[in-house]
């Protein structure tokens, strides 16, 4: 049977393969079945910066009928507007831009018990699926996972899908690599994470080919 990913063998339940998939609930060591489910995000800070940014650069466009140009340096890109019809043969000048806010370049998935307040990581592209395993380069840069946003309202259910191989030897015949048990469970290639409400219905929260 495909293997559970390592780190979610504490909470995994139910574990059923069908088709390429291994699928699993989530069930707390405090015995809750139902979990908030959070996501890596901009803050709502860094989301009005980047609100912010792009109403700027709208109005540089706008502002713009001579043409414009970027020039870049140290500090970053800026950006020039022309001041006559001579275009960029004539004068220009500065249009100062705010910065945009660094875009999260990996995503962090966890889930957090309603009632003892326990939370683990579902997904992290960092350390999970077949690229992060299989890489040989540092992590991808970016910085922490400081805001996360409740991607639920209300506990739900969860129910995740983890495609693999069928098997450490297929695995590493088809990878060409000599991997271990523990090292293949965690090779994953495809990852889906389901909420259902209590009401039964099955909403896709989480989606992400990692291969
Ligand atoms: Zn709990």
């Amino acid at each position: 049977m495909i293997p559970v990913p390592n780190h979610l063998r504490r909470l995994a339940v139910d574990a059923q393969e069908r088709k390429g998939f291994v699928c699993f609930s989530l069930c707390c060591p405090c015995g809750s079945e139902t979990f908030f489910l959070e996501q890596n995000d901009l803050s709502p800070k860094e989301k009005a910066a980047e609100r912010n940014r792009s109403k700027a650069l709208l109005r540089f466009y706008e502002s713009c009928p001579y043409g414009f140009t970027y020039s870049y340096d140290d500090e970053g890109l800026h950006y020039w507007r022309f001041l006559s019809a001579l275009g960029a043969k004539g004068e220009r000048e500065e249009v100062f831009i705010p910065p945009a806010p660094l875009t999260p370049l990996f995503a962090v998935v966890r889930c957090r018990c309603p009632l003892c307040g326990e939370t683990n990581t579902v997904f992290d592209s960092r350390l999970h699926g077949y690229d992060a395993v299989t890489s040989s380069d540092p992590p991808v840069p970016g910085g922490e996972a400081t805001y996360f946003r409740l991607r639920t309202k209300h506990p739900v259910r969860l129910q995740v899908e983890i495609e693999n191989d069928p098997s450490l030897e297929a695995f590493n015949n088809n990878s060409g690599l000599a991997f271990t048990e523990q090292q293949y469970a965690d090779a994953f290639t495809w990852i889906i994470i389901r909420g259902i409400s209590s009401a039964g219905k099955k909403v896709k929260l989480f989606d992400c080919e990692t291969a």
